[in-house]
């Protein structure tokens, strides 16, 4: 059985991990132009495939039959070869999105919900929204009657749904819009998964907010083309458990605590037992600079340090599944904090105050120098943190004890 994703550019596509969980199948991903996917349906050389940006609407010509989801939205995600060799065309992005609402802690109907963007994501979520009896549903977009110059108008809303693609790796950072004036807001639904908590939902966090990304709505995408690929009925328990594994797999493990507490040491022997990339931010600043840390500061002082910093966090902390070790201080500035968090499991390795290692830390050189600096970082470490791990009598004991801690 041969089946696979039709798309422009899919180097970055989850769906070959996704469906080796889902069955025993070949599933290969078909880069192809605009131009050459009407020859591969009517070629016909496959089971069943998915499809992705930009041809959702393009193969719909070319199909025998669509469902009256598929005919809805306007789109189609999943195509499969039926015995009689005829094409049938559904849209499983819908339940994708319906498994994504159902994760949520309220129930939409009567409620008002902004959608934040116009495109084919955009027409699925707001199918599913009025099949489940939302109060108004909003549609935000840069050209429309409501755009981001009038959202006040709509700072009443209930539910909130990002379908634009604003904040999406390597773009990471980024918002639509400013979260905290919605003060009713009960969730925030953002269709994008990397990195796992965009700017949007690190707002959500930051403001208490529950929130969800897209990755549950991929897999449960997948799940139903599995589902119809294989004429067969699927458990709904496999969505949380695949994307379970995805996410933890996509997940960087980033340490964070105080300068010469072991990061990484741990680290590298975090990343030897996982078989990941390990990053270190101080190194990346020296590479960088062609300068040692200590030199820096001396020459330029600390502000010129954190701002080199800040920008070797930024651009290994939007990646993933690396292991990172983070300067000391790196948690001091919020946008640190929060390229940190993005896309992390993140772990304070917390080490008795007397053990630290001080030699060539101008920051922290002296025994007073060290404790000041302790008692003002320990509670950023604590509220930076996923985890905390106070370190054992060997580095190997510290790694083993934050991979049990993690689930990794
Ligand atoms: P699309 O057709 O290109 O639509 C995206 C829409 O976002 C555009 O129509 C535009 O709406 C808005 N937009 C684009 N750039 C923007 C910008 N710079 N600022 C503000 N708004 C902007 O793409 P799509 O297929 O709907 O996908 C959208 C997002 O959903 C992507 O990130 C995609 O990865 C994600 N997605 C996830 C899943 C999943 O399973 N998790 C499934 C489908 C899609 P206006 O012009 O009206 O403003």
């Amino acid at each position: 059985m041969m089946f696979g994703l039709i798309g422009r550019k899919l180097s970055h596509s989850f769906s070959p991990q996704i469906h080796k969980e889902l069955g025993d199948y070949t599933y290969k991903l078909w880069e192809m132009e605009e131009e050459d996917v009407a020859g591969f349906l009517k070629k016909r050389e496959f089971d069943g495939t998915n499809v992705t940006i930009p041809y959702k609407k393009t193969v719909i010509p070319y199909l025998d039959e669509i469902s009256p989801i598929a005919q809805r939205i306007g789109a189609v995600n999943t195509i499969v070869k039926r015995a009689d060799g005829t094409l049938y065309g559904d849209n499983t992005d819908y339940f994708g999105f319906s498994h994504m609402l159902s994760l949520g802690p309220c129930p939409v109907d009567g409620k008002k919900c902004i959608v934040l963007g116009s495109g084919g994501a955009s027409l699925t979520v707001i199918n599913v929204l009025k099949d489940l009896g939302a109060g108004s549903i909003v549609v935000i977009s840069r050209t429309g009657e409501n755009n981001y110059t009038n959202l006040h108008l709509h700072y009443d809303a209930d539910i909130i749904v990002n379908t634009t693609p604003v904040g999406m790796y390597p773009n990471c950072g980024e918002s639509p819009i400013e979260l905290s004036n919605f003060t009713r807001c009960k969730c925030v639904y953002d269709l994008i998964y990397n990195p796992a908590k965009t700017a949007l939902l690190l707002q959500a966090e930051a403001l208490g907010i529950p929130y969800i990304n897209g990755l549950s709505m991929l897999v449960a995408q997948g799940k139903r083309a599995a589902e119809l690929f294989l004429s067969t009925q699927m458990d709904d328990s496999l969505i949380e458990s695949i994307t379970k594994k995805l996410s933890l797999a996509m997940l960087n493990v980033v340490l964070i605590g105080m300068p010469g507490c072991g990061k990484s040491t741990v680290g590298r022997l975090i990343a030897e037992k996982l078989d990941r990339r390990f990053e270190d931010t101080d190194v990346t600043v020296e590479l960088n600079n062609n300068r040692r840390i200590p030199d820096i500061i001396n020459t330029f002082g600390e502000d010129c340090f954190r701002d080199l910093e800040q920008e070797a966090v930024a651009d290994i902390c939007k990646q993933s599944g690396l292991v990172i070790a983070t300067g000391g201080g790196a948690i001091l500035r919020q946008e640190n904090r929060n390229a940190i968090r993005q896309n992390a499991v993140v772990v304070f390795i917390n080490r008795d105050m007397s053990a630290l290692e001080t030699q060539g830390r101008p920051l922290s050189s002296s025994p007073e120098k060290l404790k000041k600096l302790y008692d003002y970082r320990l509670p950023i470490y604590r509220q930076c943190c996923d985890v905390e791990v106070t370190t054992q009598p060997t580095p190997q004991q510290t790694a083993e004890l934050i991979l049990k801690e993690i689930g990794l």
